[in-house]
């Protein structure tokens, strides 16, 4: 059975800068607004700049899959029939 990782960690500083195309110039930059620093603590974004041509902005630090779509589709299913199961014994064995 494949891994059900719905998240795969990915480190953007090994990436592609947006702005240049220049594959690892990106570094981490500091939050300078409010605004920054919420996105950065609610969201699995991060701060970037790029060293080469000065793009700043946030890029993932997460990416998301094709295999992460089927993870949740398969959790999604889960979770229904196990409601569906859960729904069939109470109106069985409790409600009457
Ligand atoms: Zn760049």
């Amino acid at each position: 059975m494949k891994s059900l990782k719905i998240f795969v960690h990915r480190d953007p500083q090994f990436g592609k800068c947006p702005g240049c195309n220049e594959i690892g110039t990106l570094h981490r930059s500091r939050a300078r607004s409010m605004k920054e620093q919420i996105i950065k603590k609610l969201t699995f974004f991060s701060l970037f700049r790029c060293r080469t041509c000065g793009w700043r902005g946030f890029r993932s630090t997460f990416s998301f899959t094709q295999q992460s779509v089927k993870s949740i589709i398969l959790y999604l299913a889960m979770i229904l029939a196990t409601a569906l199961i859960i729904r069939l014994v109470l109106t069985k064995f409790i409600i009457r």
